[in-house]
């Protein structure tokens, strides 16, 4: 099983400080909120360099190891 995990950068200064504007809903399980599924490509709001309204690039991010599984206690 891989999965190849990517993140949206940031097409204007590349930096990936980059937040989304979409809909959420609260996760009683999570305890936190959660999107609804939509892909959020769209609506970039970018807080390096200011950028609004724009869309992203989406970036491979490698996995590592060391990582991908945090110690379990
Ligand atoms: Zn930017």
């Amino acid at each position: 099983m891989t999965t190849v995990r990517e993140k949206p950068v940031c097409a204007s200064c590349g930096s990936d400080d980059v937040v989304f504007d979409g809909p959420v809903a609260w996760s009683v399980e999570l305890n936190a909120w959660e999107s609804c599924g939509h892909s959020y490509d769209k609506s970039m709001h970018c807080n390096g360099c200011d950028e609004d309204g724009g869309r992203p690039n989406w970036i491979p991010v490698p996995t590592s190891p060391e990582t991908a599984s945090p110690a379990s206690s």
